[in-house]
Protein backbone atom coordinates (compact mmCIF):
# COMPACT_ATOMS: atom_id res chain seq x y z
CA UNK A 1 0.00 0.00 0.00
CA UNK A 2 1.35 3.56 -0.14
CA UNK A 3 2.33 5.72 2.23
CA UNK A 4 1.78 8.98 0.91
CA UNK A 5 -0.72 10.14 -1.63
CA UNK A 6 -0.22 13.58 -3.23
CA UNK A 7 -3.61 15.13 -4.25
CA UNK A 8 -3.57 16.85 -7.57
CA UNK A 9 -6.73 18.78 -7.24
CA UNK A 10 -8.28 21.00 -4.97
CA UNK A 11 -11.69 22.54 -3.47
CA UNK A 12 -14.08 19.80 -2.42
CA UNK A 13 -12.77 16.84 -4.28
CA UNK A 14 -9.00 17.44 -2.69
CA UNK A 15 -10.79 17.04 1.09
CA UNK A 16 -13.01 14.29 -0.46
CA UNK A 17 -9.75 12.30 -0.95
CA UNK A 18 -7.73 13.63 1.74
CA UNK A 19 -10.68 11.78 4.08
CA UNK A 20 -9.89 8.17 2.50
CA UNK A 21 -6.23 8.65 2.30
CA UNK A 22 -6.31 9.42 6.40
CA UNK A 23 -8.85 6.47 6.98
CA UNK A 24 -5.86 4.32 5.52
CA UNK A 25 -3.23 5.79 7.16
CA UNK A 26 -1.69 7.14 4.26
CA UNK A 27 -0.52 10.82 4.62
CA UNK A 28 -1.13 13.55 2.58
CA UNK A 29 0.20 15.91 0.18
CA UNK A 30 -1.99 18.92 -1.16
CA UNK A 31 -0.75 21.16 -4.17
CA UNK A 32 -1.95 24.49 -4.44
CA UNK A 33 -1.64 28.06 -6.36
CA UNK A 34 -1.03 31.09 -4.72
CA UNK A 35 -4.66 31.77 -4.89
CA UNK A 36 -5.59 28.65 -2.55
CA UNK A 37 -2.85 29.18 -0.03
CA UNK A 38 -6.10 29.46 2.53
CA UNK A 39 -7.96 26.77 1.26
CA UNK A 40 -9.22 23.88 3.02
CA UNK A 41 -7.55 21.34 1.10
CA UNK A 42 -4.40 22.84 1.86
CA UNK A 43 -5.23 23.49 5.91
CA UNK A 44 -6.23 19.65 6.59
CA UNK A 45 -3.20 17.96 3.84
CA UNK A 46 -0.28 17.00 6.51
CA UNK A 47 2.25 18.67 3.84
CA UNK A 48 2.03 20.97 0.73
CA UNK A 49 3.26 22.89 -2.12
CA UNK A 50 2.74 25.91 -3.75
CA UNK A 51 2.93 25.07 -7.07
CA UNK A 52 2.23 28.13 -9.34
CA UNK A 53 0.41 31.08 -9.98
CA UNK A 54 -3.79 30.99 -9.97
CA UNK A 55 -3.76 29.94 -13.74
CA UNK A 56 -4.91 26.63 -13.93
CA UNK A 57 -2.36 25.85 -16.81
CA UNK A 58 0.31 27.50 -14.35
CA UNK A 59 -0.98 25.82 -11.42
CA UNK A 60 -2.89 22.70 -11.10
CA UNK A 61 -2.34 21.31 -14.99
CA UNK A 62 1.73 22.11 -14.73
CA UNK A 63 2.61 18.90 -14.73
CA UNK A 64 6.88 19.65 -14.21
CA UNK A 65 5.96 21.40 -11.30
CA UNK A 66 3.48 18.32 -10.02
CA UNK A 67 6.48 16.18 -10.81
CA UNK A 68 8.44 18.37 -8.16
CA UNK A 69 6.17 18.63 -5.95
CA UNK A 70 5.97 14.49 -5.81
CA UNK A 71 9.93 14.50 -5.75
CA UNK A 72 10.53 16.80 -2.56
CA UNK A 73 7.94 15.34 -0.53
CA UNK A 74 8.64 11.48 -1.65
CA UNK A 75 4.99 10.74 -2.82
CA UNK A 76 4.67 7.67 -4.26
CA UNK A 77 0.78 7.96 -5.81
CA UNK A 78 -0.83 10.73 -7.31
CA UNK A 79 -5.05 10.62 -6.89
CA UNK A 80 -6.42 13.55 -9.63
CA UNK A 81 -9.84 13.51 -8.52
CA UNK A 82 -11.65 15.26 -11.22
CA UNK A 83 -11.02 17.79 -14.14
CA UNK A 84 -7.39 19.19 -14.38
CA UNK A 85 -5.33 16.03 -15.00
CA UNK A 86 -7.44 13.43 -14.02
CA UNK A 87 -8.52 12.37 -17.90
CA UNK A 88 -4.57 12.93 -19.06
CA UNK A 89 -2.93 10.03 -20.49
CA UNK A 90 0.95 11.78 -20.68
CA UNK A 91 0.47 13.08 -16.70
CA UNK A 92 -0.48 9.04 -16.33
CA UNK A 93 2.27 7.86 -18.87
CA UNK A 94 4.39 10.55 -16.96
CA UNK A 95 4.27 9.25 -13.51
CA UNK A 96 4.40 5.72 -14.10
CA UNK A 97 7.85 6.75 -15.81
CA UNK A 98 8.99 7.70 -12.92
CA UNK A 99 7.84 4.71 -10.61
CA UNK A 100 4.57 6.74 -8.92
CA UNK A 101 1.37 5.17 -9.40
CA UNK A 102 -1.46 7.03 -11.02
CA UNK A 103 -4.49 6.03 -9.02
CA UNK A 104 -6.54 5.65 -12.09
CA UNK A 105 -6.81 3.68 -14.86
CA UNK A 106 -3.95 2.91 -17.39
CA UNK A 107 -2.75 5.43 -20.03
CA UNK A 108 -3.76 3.26 -22.69
CA UNK A 109 -7.16 3.18 -21.52
CA UNK A 110 -7.38 6.92 -20.64
CA UNK A 111 -6.63 7.77 -24.45
CA UNK A 112 -8.92 5.26 -25.84
CA UNK A 113 -11.62 6.24 -23.89
CA UNK A 114 -10.76 10.03 -24.47
CA UNK A 115 -11.44 10.05 -28.16
CA UNK A 116 -14.86 9.42 -28.54
CA UNK A 117 -15.04 7.69 -31.66
CA UNK A 118 -12.23 5.02 -30.43
CA UNK A 119 -14.38 4.82 -27.49
CA UNK A 120 -18.05 4.34 -29.43
CA UNK A 121 -16.29 1.62 -31.30
CA UNK A 122 -14.50 -0.38 -28.67
CA UNK A 123 -17.48 -0.26 -26.30
CA UNK A 124 -19.85 -1.53 -29.27
CA UNK A 125 -17.22 -4.44 -30.10
CA UNK A 126 -17.33 -5.20 -26.02
CA UNK A 127 -21.48 -5.86 -26.66
CA UNK A 128 -22.76 -2.32 -25.29
CA UNK A 129 -25.57 -0.70 -26.99
CA UNK A 130 -24.85 2.85 -28.58
CA UNK A 131 -26.78 5.61 -30.59
CA UNK A 132 -26.68 5.00 -33.95
CA UNK A 133 -24.26 6.96 -36.33
CA UNK A 134 -21.77 7.54 -38.19
CA UNK A 135 -18.84 4.30 -37.75
CA UNK A 136 -16.20 6.99 -37.47
CA UNK A 137 -15.27 9.73 -38.29
CA UNK A 138 -17.44 12.40 -40.98
CA UNK A 139 -14.82 13.30 -43.65
CA UNK A 140 -17.00 15.46 -46.07
CA UNK A 141 -20.48 17.08 -45.86
CA UNK A 142 -21.81 14.65 -48.59
CA UNK A 143 -20.80 11.18 -46.66
CA UNK A 144 -22.67 13.04 -43.85
CA UNK A 145 -25.58 14.03 -45.53
CA UNK A 146 -25.96 10.43 -46.79
CA UNK A 147 -25.50 9.18 -43.28
CA UNK A 148 -27.57 11.49 -41.84
CA UNK A 149 -30.56 10.73 -44.10
CA UNK A 150 -29.97 7.05 -43.20
CA UNK A 151 -30.31 7.32 -39.70
CA UNK A 152 -33.26 9.90 -40.09
CA UNK A 153 -33.05 13.81 -38.62
CA UNK A 154 -32.65 15.52 -36.30
CA UNK A 155 -28.54 14.35 -35.92
CA UNK A 156 -26.11 15.79 -33.86
CA UNK A 157 -22.36 16.16 -35.04
CA UNK A 158 -20.11 15.93 -32.35
CA UNK A 159 -16.38 16.50 -31.14
CA UNK A 160 -14.44 13.62 -31.32
CA UNK A 161 -12.22 15.34 -28.73
CA UNK A 162 -14.94 16.88 -27.08
CA UNK A 163 -16.12 17.26 -23.57
CA UNK A 164 -18.06 19.85 -20.88
CA UNK A 165 -20.66 19.95 -23.67
CA UNK A 166 -18.44 21.74 -26.21
CA UNK A 167 -18.34 20.87 -29.80
CA UNK A 168 -21.96 19.56 -30.38
CA UNK A 169 -24.71 21.27 -32.90
CA UNK A 170 -27.54 19.44 -33.37
CA UNK A 171 -29.22 20.02 -37.30
CA UNK A 172 -32.73 19.41 -37.30
CA UNK A 173 -32.79 18.91 -40.84
CA UNK A 174 -30.59 18.66 -44.33
CA UNK A 175 -30.26 22.14 -44.75
CA UNK A 176 -28.51 22.24 -41.21
CA UNK A 177 -26.32 20.11 -41.35
CA UNK A 178 -23.46 22.02 -43.29
CA UNK A 179 -24.32 24.85 -40.84
CA UNK A 180 -23.55 22.28 -38.01
CA UNK A 181 -20.61 20.53 -39.47
CA UNK A 182 -18.50 24.38 -39.90
CA UNK A 183 -19.65 25.14 -36.14
CA UNK A 184 -18.93 22.13 -34.67
CA UNK A 185 -15.53 21.97 -36.61
CA UNK A 186 -14.69 25.44 -35.69
CA UNK A 187 -15.75 25.03 -31.82
CA UNK A 188 -13.67 21.40 -31.32
CA UNK A 189 -10.47 23.16 -33.07
CA UNK A 190 -10.50 25.76 -30.60
CA UNK A 191 -11.30 23.98 -27.65
CA UNK A 192 -9.39 20.97 -28.20
CA UNK A 193 -6.76 21.41 -31.29
CA UNK A 194 -8.72 18.76 -33.18
CA UNK A 195 -11.59 19.18 -35.40
CA UNK A 196 -12.45 15.31 -36.17
CA UNK A 197 -16.21 15.25 -35.95
CA UNK A 198 -18.78 12.40 -36.08
CA UNK A 199 -22.26 11.85 -36.29
CA UNK A 200 -25.18 10.59 -33.63
CA UNK A 201 -29.01 10.19 -34.48
CA UNK A 202 -30.52 13.32 -32.36
CA UNK A 203 -32.47 11.71 -29.41
CA UNK A 204 -35.73 13.73 -28.44
CA UNK A 205 -36.45 13.00 -24.90
CA UNK A 206 -34.40 11.33 -23.35
CA UNK A 207 -32.71 10.55 -19.95
CA UNK A 208 -29.13 11.18 -18.94
CA UNK A 209 -28.20 7.66 -17.20
CA UNK A 210 -24.85 6.56 -16.08
CA UNK A 211 -23.45 2.96 -14.69
CA UNK A 212 -20.95 3.46 -11.97
CA UNK A 213 -18.07 -0.01 -12.56
CA UNK A 214 -14.64 -1.18 -10.85
CA UNK A 215 -12.25 -2.87 -12.40
CA UNK A 216 -9.17 -4.50 -10.77
CA UNK A 217 -7.27 -4.58 -14.06
CA UNK A 218 -6.73 -8.04 -14.10
CA UNK A 219 -10.02 -8.93 -15.79
CA UNK A 220 -12.65 -8.47 -12.65
CA UNK A 221 -15.38 -5.91 -12.39
CA UNK A 222 -18.34 -4.96 -10.64
CA UNK A 223 -21.23 -2.23 -11.23
CA UNK A 224 -22.41 -0.18 -8.24
CA UNK A 225 -25.44 0.36 -10.17
CA UNK A 226 -26.56 3.82 -11.90
CA UNK A 227 -27.18 7.24 -11.48
CA UNK A 228 -29.76 9.55 -13.32
CA UNK A 229 -27.85 12.70 -14.27
CA UNK A 230 -30.95 13.98 -16.31
CA UNK A 231 -31.23 17.37 -14.81
CA UNK A 232 -28.81 19.77 -16.81
CA UNK A 233 -28.15 23.11 -17.68
CA UNK A 234 -25.70 23.74 -21.07
CA UNK A 235 -25.11 20.09 -20.47
CA UNK A 236 -24.03 20.57 -16.96
CA UNK A 237 -25.03 18.17 -14.49
CA UNK A 238 -27.38 19.81 -11.52
CA UNK A 239 -28.79 17.16 -9.45
CA UNK A 240 -28.00 13.87 -9.80
CA UNK A 241 -29.62 11.05 -7.94
CA UNK A 242 -29.61 7.03 -7.74
CA UNK A 243 -31.54 4.49 -8.55
CA UNK A 244 -33.18 6.40 -11.64
CA UNK A 245 -36.45 6.48 -11.46
CA UNK A 246 -37.04 5.30 -14.67
CA UNK A 247 -35.22 2.15 -14.34
CA UNK A 248 -36.87 -1.26 -12.73
CA UNK A 249 -34.39 -4.01 -11.53
CA UNK A 250 -34.71 -5.76 -14.49
CA UNK A 251 -33.58 -3.20 -16.76
CA UNK A 252 -31.13 -2.33 -13.80
CA UNK A 253 -29.67 -5.75 -13.30
CA UNK A 254 -29.44 -5.98 -17.34
CA UNK A 255 -27.51 -3.03 -18.24
CA UNK A 256 -25.45 -3.36 -15.21
CA UNK A 257 -24.23 -6.46 -16.34
CA UNK A 258 -23.64 -6.16 -19.81
CA UNK A 259 -21.64 -3.09 -18.56
CA UNK A 260 -19.33 -5.15 -16.06
CA UNK A 261 -18.70 -7.73 -18.56
CA UNK A 262 -17.54 -5.31 -21.17
CA UNK A 263 -14.99 -3.24 -18.39
CA UNK A 264 -13.83 -7.29 -16.88
CA UNK A 265 -13.14 -8.20 -20.90
CA UNK A 266 -11.08 -5.01 -21.31
CA UNK A 267 -8.94 -5.37 -18.25
CA UNK A 268 -9.82 -1.98 -16.87
CA UNK A 269 -8.35 -0.97 -13.55
CA UNK A 270 -10.19 1.60 -11.15
CA UNK A 271 -12.99 3.37 -10.97
CA UNK A 272 -14.69 4.67 -14.07
CA UNK A 273 -18.29 5.74 -15.52
CA UNK A 274 -20.09 4.80 -18.83
CA UNK A 275 -22.52 7.19 -19.43
CA UNK A 276 -25.70 6.48 -21.67
CA UNK A 277 -29.05 8.32 -23.19
CA UNK A 278 -31.85 5.86 -22.44
CA UNK A 279 -34.86 6.53 -24.05
CA UNK A 280 -38.41 4.09 -24.41
CA UNK A 281 -36.48 1.64 -22.92
CA UNK A 282 -33.50 1.39 -24.57
CA UNK A 283 -29.36 2.36 -23.96
CA UNK A 284 -27.26 3.96 -25.81
CA UNK A 285 -23.64 4.58 -24.82
CA UNK A 286 -22.47 8.23 -24.92
CA UNK A 287 -18.82 8.21 -23.51
CA UNK A 288 -16.88 7.06 -20.43
CA UNK A 289 -15.31 9.11 -17.42
CA UNK A 290 -12.33 7.11 -16.72
CA UNK A 291 -12.20 8.67 -13.35
CA UNK A 292 -13.73 9.44 -10.19
CA UNK A 293 -16.93 11.41 -10.81
CA UNK A 294 -18.60 14.78 -9.26
CA UNK A 295 -21.41 12.57 -8.33
CA UNK A 296 -20.11 9.46 -6.82
CA UNK A 297 -21.58 10.19 -3.35
CA UNK A 298 -24.99 9.10 -4.62
CA UNK A 299 -23.53 5.57 -5.37
CA UNK A 300 -21.40 5.45 -2.17
CA UNK A 301 -24.85 6.23 0.09
CA UNK A 302 -26.66 3.34 -1.64
CA UNK A 303 -24.15 0.73 -1.59
CA UNK A 304 -21.93 1.89 1.39
CA UNK A 305 -18.88 1.37 -0.32
CA UNK A 306 -16.16 4.11 -0.06
CA UNK A 307 -15.60 4.59 -3.80
CA UNK A 308 -11.93 6.75 -3.47
CA UNK A 309 -10.63 3.87 -0.85
CA UNK A 310 -11.25 1.11 -3.72
CA UNK A 311 -9.65 3.27 -6.35
CA UNK A 312 -6.68 3.71 -4.21
CA UNK A 313 -7.09 -0.45 -3.28
CA UNK A 314 -7.23 -1.07 -6.83
CA UNK A 315 -4.15 1.14 -8.01
CA UNK A 316 -1.84 -0.28 -4.83
CA UNK A 317 -2.91 -3.79 -6.79
CA UNK A 318 -5.08 -5.43 -4.40
CA UNK A 319 -7.92 -6.73 -5.74
CA UNK A 320 -11.61 -5.67 -5.58
CA UNK A 321 -12.70 -6.29 -1.71
CA UNK A 322 -16.29 -7.38 -3.14
CA UNK A 323 -17.55 -9.14 -5.86
CA UNK A 324 -21.09 -8.42 -7.79
CA UNK A 325 -23.06 -10.82 -4.93
CA UNK A 326 -21.93 -8.63 -2.49
CA UNK A 327 -23.39 -5.41 -4.01
CA UNK A 328 -26.63 -4.49 -2.42
CA UNK A 329 -28.19 -1.42 -3.12
CA UNK A 330 -30.28 0.19 -0.10
CA UNK A 331 -32.69 3.10 -0.36
CA UNK A 332 -32.75 6.40 -2.16
CA UNK A 333 -29.43 9.24 -2.44
CA UNK A 334 -29.96 12.35 -4.60
CA UNK A 335 -26.83 15.22 -4.87
CA UNK A 336 -27.39 18.70 -5.14
CA UNK A 337 -24.68 20.24 -6.68
CA UNK A 338 -23.81 23.91 -4.46
CA UNK A 339 -22.35 26.43 -7.21
CA UNK A 340 -20.87 30.06 -6.18
CA UNK A 341 -23.49 31.17 -9.03
CA UNK A 342 -26.64 33.51 -8.88
CA UNK A 343 -29.87 30.85 -8.71
CA UNK A 344 -31.78 32.88 -11.48
CA UNK A 345 -29.01 34.42 -13.80
CA UNK A 346 -26.17 31.67 -13.11
CA UNK A 347 -23.76 34.89 -12.90
CA UNK A 348 -20.66 33.91 -10.55
CA UNK A 349 -20.96 35.29 -7.03
CA UNK A 350 -16.93 34.59 -6.14
CA UNK A 351 -16.02 36.51 -2.53
CA UNK A 352 -16.48 35.95 0.78
CA UNK A 353 -17.90 33.68 2.95
CA UNK A 354 -19.17 35.82 5.81
CA UNK A 355 -21.55 33.11 7.88
CA UNK A 356 -21.63 29.20 7.04
CA UNK A 357 -24.06 27.03 8.57
CA UNK A 358 -23.99 23.27 6.52
CA UNK A 359 -27.10 21.09 7.13
CA UNK A 360 -26.49 17.45 9.52
CA UNK A 361 -28.36 14.84 10.66
CA UNK A 362 -29.48 11.31 9.58
CA UNK A 363 -28.77 10.83 6.21
CA UNK A 364 -27.16 14.24 5.15
CA UNK A 365 -23.99 14.39 3.78
CA UNK A 366 -22.16 17.91 2.97
CA UNK A 367 -18.85 17.35 0.60
CA UNK A 368 -17.11 21.20 0.45
CA UNK A 369 -14.07 22.80 0.60
CA UNK A 370 -15.36 26.38 2.05
CA UNK A 371 -15.64 27.44 5.26
CA UNK A 372 -16.70 30.92 7.62
CA UNK A 373 -14.36 33.66 6.67
CA UNK A 374 -13.21 31.79 3.57
CA UNK A 375 -13.11 33.87 -0.18
CA UNK A 376 -13.41 31.75 -3.25
CA UNK A 377 -10.85 32.88 -5.98
CA UNK A 378 -12.36 33.67 -9.18
CA UNK A 379 -10.04 31.36 -11.30
CA UNK A 380 -11.83 28.20 -10.97
CA UNK A 381 -14.66 26.05 -11.25
CA UNK A 382 -17.98 27.58 -9.18
CA UNK A 383 -18.54 24.20 -7.20
CA UNK A 384 -17.97 24.83 -3.68
CA UNK A 385 -19.88 22.26 -2.06
CA UNK A 386 -22.43 19.40 -2.94
CA UNK A 387 -25.37 18.53 -0.64
CA UNK A 388 -26.03 14.40 -1.06
CA UNK A 389 -28.98 12.96 1.11
CA UNK A 390 -30.38 9.64 1.60
CA UNK A 391 -33.58 8.23 2.44
CA UNK A 392 -35.24 5.13 2.49
CA UNK A 393 -37.23 6.11 -0.38
CA UNK A 394 -37.39 8.17 -2.88
CA UNK A 395 -40.19 9.83 -0.86
CA UNK A 396 -38.21 10.24 2.54
CA UNK A 397 -34.95 11.50 0.06
CA UNK A 398 -36.74 14.61 -0.66
CA UNK A 399 -38.29 15.05 2.57
CA UNK A 400 -34.83 15.04 4.00
CA UNK A 401 -33.62 17.21 1.14
CA UNK A 402 -36.46 19.72 2.11
CA UNK A 403 -35.28 20.27 5.52
CA UNK A 404 -31.57 20.16 4.62
CA UNK A 405 -32.20 22.89 2.68
CA UNK A 406 -33.67 24.73 4.70
CA UNK A 407 -31.08 24.33 7.20
CA UNK A 408 -28.45 25.18 4.74
CA UNK A 409 -26.82 29.00 4.98
CA UNK A 410 -24.11 30.71 2.76
CA UNK A 411 -24.23 34.16 3.72
CA UNK A 412 -22.12 36.71 1.83
CA UNK A 413 -22.03 34.98 -1.77
CA UNK A 414 -25.05 33.96 -4.10
CA UNK A 415 -25.52 30.20 -4.35
CA UNK A 416 -27.38 28.50 -6.05
CA UNK A 417 -29.20 26.89 -2.70
CA UNK A 418 -32.53 28.76 -4.23
CA UNK A 419 -32.74 26.56 -7.15
CA UNK A 420 -33.03 23.08 -5.58
CA UNK A 421 -35.61 24.61 -2.85
CA UNK A 422 -37.95 25.64 -6.03
CA UNK A 423 -37.66 22.57 -7.88
CA UNK A 424 -38.40 20.30 -4.98
CA UNK A 425 -42.06 22.23 -5.39
CA UNK A 426 -42.28 20.73 -8.98
CA UNK A 427 -44.70 18.34 -9.54
CA UNK A 428 -42.24 16.55 -12.36
CA UNK A 429 -39.64 16.83 -9.79
CA UNK A 430 -41.48 15.08 -7.14
CA UNK A 431 -42.35 12.46 -9.83
CA UNK A 432 -39.10 12.07 -11.69
CA UNK A 433 -41.03 12.49 -14.40
CA UNK A 434 -38.07 14.58 -16.16
CA UNK A 435 -35.55 14.03 -19.34
CA UNK A 436 -32.01 15.63 -20.44
CA UNK A 437 -34.09 19.27 -21.62
CA UNK A 438 -36.71 19.65 -18.16
CA UNK A 439 -34.15 21.82 -16.51
CA UNK A 440 -33.65 24.47 -19.69
CA UNK A 441 -36.98 24.57 -20.15
CA UNK A 442 -37.94 25.36 -16.25
CA UNK A 443 -35.35 27.65 -16.32
CA UNK A 444 -36.95 29.61 -19.65
CA UNK A 445 -40.35 29.44 -17.99
CA UNK A 446 -39.41 31.15 -14.74
CA UNK A 447 -36.92 33.70 -15.56
P1 LIG B 1 -19.52 15.88 -23.10
O1 LIG B 1 -18.35 14.97 -23.06
O2 LIG B 1 -19.23 17.18 -23.79
O3 LIG B 1 -20.21 16.04 -21.78
P2 LIG B 1 -21.53 13.89 -23.97
O4 LIG B 1 -21.36 13.05 -25.17
O5 LIG B 1 -21.36 13.24 -22.64
O6 LIG B 1 -20.58 15.19 -24.11
O7 LIG B 1 -22.94 14.58 -24.02
C1 LIG B 1 -23.33 15.55 -23.07
C2 LIG B 1 -24.82 15.80 -23.12
O8 LIG B 1 -25.22 16.20 -24.46
C3 LIG B 1 -25.67 14.58 -22.83
O9 LIG B 1 -25.86 14.37 -21.44
C4 LIG B 1 -26.96 14.98 -23.55
O10 LIG B 1 -27.65 15.93 -22.75
C5 LIG B 1 -26.47 15.67 -24.82
N1 LIG B 1 -26.31 14.70 -25.94
C6 LIG B 1 -25.18 14.07 -26.34
N2 LIG B 1 -25.40 13.22 -27.38
C7 LIG B 1 -26.73 13.31 -27.67
C8 LIG B 1 -27.60 12.68 -28.63
N3 LIG B 1 -27.16 11.77 -29.51
N4 LIG B 1 -28.93 13.02 -28.62
C9 LIG B 1 -29.39 13.94 -27.73
N5 LIG B 1 -28.63 14.57 -26.82
C10 LIG B 1 -27.32 14.26 -26.76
Amino acid sequence: MFDKILIANRGEIALRIQRACKELGISTVAIHSTADEDAMHVRLADESVCIGPPPANKSYLNIPEIMAACEITGANAVHPGYGFLSENARFAEILEDHKIAFIGPSAEHIRLMGDKITAKDTVKKLGIPVVPGSDGEITCEKEALKIARKIGFPVIVKAAAGGGGRGMKVAATEKDLPIAISTAKTESKAAFGDDALYLEKYLGKPRHIEVQVIGDGRGHAVHLGERDCSLQRRHQKVWEEAPSPALNSEERTKIGNIVAKAIGDLKYRGAGTIEFLYENGEFYFIEMNTRLQVEHPVTEMITGLDLVIEQIRVAAGAPLSFTQEDIVLRGHAIECRINAENARTFMPSPGKINYFHPPGGLGVRVDSGVYQGYSIPPYYDSLIGKLIVHGKTRNECMMRLRRALSEFVIDGIDTTIPLFVDLLNEPDIINGAYDIHWLEKYLEKNK
